[in-house]
């Protein structure tokens, strides 16, 4: 069977025409380049403007009842500009009448279009030019990517449409962000959703792989503003790559990993400026481990308020962790973890979820579970060292916890899930940047 490959171009990657150009480079660079997702045109530099972000004000515009002319002409410039470009470079491309189109769409807007159809139309207009200048068929998201009455997708429909409409054309361009409804409106997903069209394209054409551009190659291993350039991840598995982003690396919409993860899908997070590096290929979770003994990566977040509960025979005493933990929820505070000892046990809390609760919350804790002592750790930070090699090899929590102790950062708590592929550790925010960079080290 024939290899295919369905690749997802983010904002950055389509910005102006200069960026299609590469785009179109890469994908004529490998016939396997078959569905392609394109996302809206993002920013060319820091101060720019994403049209994603300019269609939804000129929504706003709309609904308050203020012009939404000089907006939209932001909008129209951007695209006028990049077909301009890209027909002086590519003959072919003079045929194609972007204004008619923009004209269209402008009308829709005036005559109160829904957010959701407004703000799709950069993912749609980017589509239109990407499939002109690849000659591939331009195919609707609306035809293939569905949503049930209550908004949510309809994921069993989705896929079966896909694999149909797919399967007779040999290649094509699909804008990513939206869908249709029963009632054939527009609906988009949340923000950055792009990256889970490309996921649901991937899974419904039973692609090999699924590939997502963008203008980093791939993870890195730490944080690049706490570690001066640090290694890229070369391969992650699903899980070790929850881990990581739950602890604050983002590069993808965390709903866009699912798809293709249960249809055993390997994603490489690729860099449209730099085509070559090899980019970073996230795994099944029972893939073979290459570097055994090794991390994988290091993330962490800071700000949180750690409890810690002493009680004599807490083990024996029924219902105990129950009492704290409704005490929690009566107070609608979510807690991130709960490492516990004998006789001990801590509550874990994000200061963003404890706002002006927490004497609250204490005197509860005093009146209903009875301590022997419950001490207050505030400003704390969570760092987890990441890695699935961890769970054979014996020495990873040493090297850790040396590393840690060499560089004089007092350990507050300590944590490993019981999937053995991460050790938590807690330390004082003050000591964030001190840790990672002292676990990193000992790794690398
Ligand atoms: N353009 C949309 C956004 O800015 C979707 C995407 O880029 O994935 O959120």
């Amino acid at each position: 069977m024939e290899n295919i490959i369905v690749a997802k171009f983010g904002g950055s990657s389509l910005a102006d025409a200069h960026q299609f150009e590469k785009v179109k480079n890469i994908i004529e660079n490998n016939i396997q380049r078959k569905y392609i997702i394109p996302s809206a045109p993002g920013k060319r530099h820091s101060k720019d403007y994403k049209i994603t972000d300019l269609l939804y004000l000129c929504s706003t515009h709309v609904q308050q009842g203020i012009s939404f002319d000089d907006v939209f002409k932001i909008i129209s410039d951007r695209y006028k500009e990049i077909t301009t470009e890209l027909s002086k470079k590519y003959e072919h491309m003079s045929s194609l009448d972007i204004t008619k189109y923009l004209v269209k769409i402008k009308d829709d807007i005036e005559n109160g279009s829904s957010p959701d159809y407004t703000a799709s139309r950069g993912e749609y207009l980017n589509g239109i030019i990407l499939a002109n200048l690849l000659n591939y068929s331009f195919i609707d998201a609306s035809e293939l990517i569905f949503f049930d009455k209550y908004g949510r997708l309809n994921a069993e429909y989705t896929q079966k449409s896909i694999l149909e409409k797919l399967s007779s054309v040999k290649n094509a361009v699909i804008p990513g962000f939206y869908g249709s409804d029963p009632s054939g409106n527009i609906k988009t997903f949340s923000r950055g959703g792009s990256d889970i069209t490309g996921a649901l394209i991937a899974r419904g054409a039973n692609a090999n792989l699924y590939e997502n551009w963008t203008d980093v190659s791939g993870f890195l291993m730490a944080d690049p503003r706490i570690i001066k350039d640090p290694m890229p991840i070369e391969s992650i598995t699903y899980r070790e790559l929850r881990e990581l982003s739950y602890m604050g690396a983002t590069v993808l919409h965390e709903d866009s990993v699912f798809p293709v993860r249960e249809a055993g899908i390997p994603i490489n997070i690729k860099n449209t400026n730099s085509p070559n590096d090899q980019g970073t290929l996230i795994v099944g979770d029972t893939n073979p481990i290459h570097k055994d003994g090794n991390i994988t990566g290091i993330a962490g977040k800071k700000d949180f308020t750690v409890i810690a509960i002493e009680k004599n025979l807490m083990n024996t005493e029924l219902g105990f962790c129950r009492k704290l933990l409704s005490i929690l929820e009566s107070n609608n505070v979510v807690f991130e973890s709960m490492p516990a000892g004998i006789d001990t046990v801590s509550l874990v809390i994000p200061d963003s979820q404890l706002d002006d609760k927490l004497d609250t919350i204490i005197d509860e804790i005093n009146r209903q579970c009875k301590p022997d002592s419950l001490e207050i750790l505030p400003s704390m930070a969570l760092i987890a060292t990441v890695g699935r090699g961890m769970s054979k090899s014996k020495g990873i929590a040493a090297k850790v916890f040396e590393a840690l102790g060499k560089n004089n950062v007092n350990i507050r708590m300590i944590n490993q899930g019981s999937s053995e592929i991460n050790i938590i550790v807690g330390v004082e925010n003050n000591d964030f940047e001190k840790a990672i960079n002292s676990i990193y080290n000992a790794f690398l």
